[in-house]
């Protein structure tokens, strides 16, 4: 059997018996995800795919689809008019977190974190909800071989218990990062985080971005090569919150975490990964993935380092 194939059934055995942590509660739909769930995939940059796992459950990208979001509104604006509006630091801060906004420039630090996430979501185009939406699974989905739809339930249950980010959205606007309504850029970034896929379509996302922007099975250029770069760099400091510098010691790769319980990495030139594993640590991350991660990047060699 390939290498690959025989590292990811026998990670999925040795973690499956792990039981720690708990499916995200504070956006009430995400509760309901089974937390033996349990799947790993890897896609090559030429296209090759590796699965272990209930690998066709579908559940919402959450957070994973910040790095898509920015790249998107990197092509559509460039980088130094996204760049005015948000920063490139790590915040050693939680994901949620609104007192750095309040404490030091009054704009978010990264687009990787809610407040700079929710800045990006906000200046994807169209008129009306449903064309911003209408555009995102398009943009999204040029990474994939199939169409990608929004979970409409996961999308108001976040929309209607996110005090936080709400509060985040009118401090936003109160420093003037943004000038739109704050309901229409909030929604734009529910809708995106909503978006479903399962773990193989999230490695194939990762392999698009290992294989320099371009889906490596239609041949579509998902993202300009120019803007891989500016991806992968924040994702490395930034993919994994408060977990950043510990996961940049120990995993080495770029790579991107969401409270669904879904974390892919990007190995460039080589692989894209994902886990889902619905039970995350207090920093939002999957703990499950967080191990298998570590593991596969010993026994593959894939720190970008070693
Ligand atoms: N939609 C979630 C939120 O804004 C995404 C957070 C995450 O996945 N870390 O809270």
């Amino acid at each position: 059997m390939n290498q690959i194939q025989e590292v990811i059934n026998k990670l999925l055995e040795k973690y499956r018996s792990l039981e720690s942590g708990r499916p995200a509660s504070y956006i009430p739909e995400l509760a309901k995800a089974n937390p033996k769930d349990f799947s790993i995939a890897v896609v090559t940059a030429e296209g090759e795919v590796y699965k272990a796992g209930d690998h066709t459950r579908p559940f919402s990208m959450q957070s994973t689809s910040k790095p898509f979001s920015y790249g998107m509104i990197l092509e559509d604006f460039g980088r130094d008019f996204i760049h005015a509006k948000v920063g490139v630091e790590p915040t050693g801060e939680a994901f949620n977190s609104i007192v750095e906004l309040e404490k030091h420039t009054n704009r978010p630090f990264n687009p990787m974190i809610n407040s700079g996430a929710i800045v990006v979501s906000g200046l994807i185009k169209g008129e009306t909800l449903q064309e911003r939406q209408i555009n995102v699974l398009a943009r999204f989905s040029k990474y994939l071989t199939h169409d990608m739809m929004v979970d409409e339930k996961i999308y108001l249950s976040e929309k209607n218990t996110a005090h936080r980010n709400r509060s985040i959205a009118h401090l936003l606007r109160h420093f003037g990062v943004f000038d739109s309504d704050i309901e229409a850029t909030l929604d734009i970034y529910f809708k995106q985080c909503s978006i479903m896929v399962n773990t193989v379509d999230l490695a194939m996302m990762a392999a698009t971005l290992a294989n320099g922007g371009k889906q490596p099975i239609t041949g579509e250029i998902a993202l300009k090569k120019d803007y891989v770069g500016d991806m992968l760099s924040l994702m490395f400091t930034c993919g994994m919150y408060d977990s950043s510098g510990e996961w940049a010691y120990s995993v080495g790769i770029p790579a991107k975490s969401g409270v669904s319980g879904a974390i892919f990495g990007v190995v460039p030139g080589k692989l894209g990964i994902a886990v889902y594993s619905p039970p995350i640590d207090e920093k939002g991350n999957s703990i499950r993935g967080l191990e298998v991660f570590k593991d596969l990047s010993r026994e593959l060699n894939l720190s970008i380092f070693r």
